[in-house]
């Protein structure tokens, strides 16, 4: 019998193991999450563990240790454990990082990477000081696949490995957050007398520190537009340099839904500017209220001008549109909008470009 997987569906089925990422993966992804949300994350030395480096979180530098494998089967089938995976701690590795204290300035990480076929992989962090890490004997660290899954919908959740300790499971989008929020014992400092889910008490723990990245990272762009010659701003201009950044605003803003008919799958959702990008000055292709979060075929019929919307809210559709065709397209089911008034100038713009 095969050990539990989870599926491309994301549900958990018996299965075969993913078979990635390889370390190179790992720590690629590990960079570019990092290196996202406004996080700026530097290797300072990658090429066998601990990895280091430092990461900019919005607050104080984190001098950072970090331990990284993919997370594959058990090992212990025999023994009914189908859902067990694990990540191998090679017996050569440097473990001294895992005596090193956890302050605010200096971490060291456990982390697995399960190559999870829904989508995006799937992190596990474990306590990185668990004393039994010193010894060569410890050479796996425990997660239950389930435990993995949780995280598709959860986005971050928590659960007990096998010997008690606690242990997150996350989307590769939380990584910057957790080694932002991690202390000692492997807690993270969120808000404890809420009921909130995980996921908003680490949104709510790391706001302060968001803003600052948010800033820093909008003067970045602005200055990155603003200080290039004429050839290199028409080549930025082709990227639309601070579209990731857009879209981020529009899925804190929207939740993570298209607005018109909350599809909630993020490959499908768009940063969609009200006022089209190429007539925006530099404030007006970052500012929040300029955009709607859209998926794709939305965001197609907004940005070309067959759907819009008046200052109450109410849908406007093009005329260019018959009857047979809006059926088609499911105009009826689109509901109103909510107008922010800092939204009303883009919108008149776009009106006035309704076919
Ligand atoms: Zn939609």
């Amino acid at each position: 019998m095969p050990y539990n997987q989870i599926t491309a569906t994301g549900a958990i089925a018996p299965g075969v193991a993913p078979t990635g990422p390889d370390a190179k993966q790992i720590r690629d992804l590990i960079d570019r999450e990092l290196n996202s949300n406004g996080f700026i994350f530097k290797w300072v030395s990658k090429n066998k563990q601990p990895y280091r480096g430092i990461l900019d979180t919005g607050g104080t530098p984190i001098d950072l240790y970090i331990y990284a494998w993919r997370i594959g089967d058990g090992g212990r089938i025999r023994q009914g454990r189908i859902s067990e995976k694990r990540i191998q701690l090679n017996p050569g590795t440097d473990r001294s990082a895992f005596a090193l204290p956890i302050t605010p300035t200096q971490k060291t990480l456990l982390l697995g990477v399960y190559d999870s076929p829904h989508g995006e992989p799937i992190f596990s962090a474990w306590d990185a000081t668990n004393i039994d890490l010193l010894k060569a004997t410890q050479k796996s660290e425990w997660v239950q696949v389930e435990d993995l899954q949780k995280a598709i919908s959860n986005g971050i959740y928590q659960f007990k490995d096998s010997d008690g300790n606690i242990g997150y499971s996350f989307l590769p989008s939380y990584l910057g957050d957790y080694i932002d929020l991690v202390t000692p014992g492997n807690t993270l400092t969120v808000p404890s007398s809420t009921t909130a889910t995980l996921s908003t008490k680490v949104k709510t723990a790391t706001k302060t520190h968001k803003k600052a990245r948010t800033i820093r990272s909008t003067d970045a762009i602005l200055k990155s537009i603003s200080n290039v010659d004429e050839t290199e701003r028409r080549a930025l201009t082709k990227q639309r340099v601070g579209q990731g950044y857009f879209r981020e605003l529009l899925m804190n803003k929207y939740g993570c839904k298209c607005a018109l008919c909350g599809i909630t799958t993020k490959q499908m959702l768009v940063g969609s500017h009200i006022k089209a990008w190429s007539d925006c000055n530099n404030t007006e292709k970052l500012d929040e209220n300029n955009g709607l979060l859209l998926c794709a075929h939305h965001d197609a019929l907004f940005d070309k001008h067959l759907i819009s919307f008046e200052d109450t809210g109410d849908l406007i559709v093009s005329t260019t549109l018959n009857a047979s065709e809006q059926a088609e397209l499911h105009i009826s089911t689109i509901p109103p909008i909510t107008v922010t008034p800092g939204m009303k100038p883009y919108l008149a713009d776009h009106r006035s470009k309704l076919k």
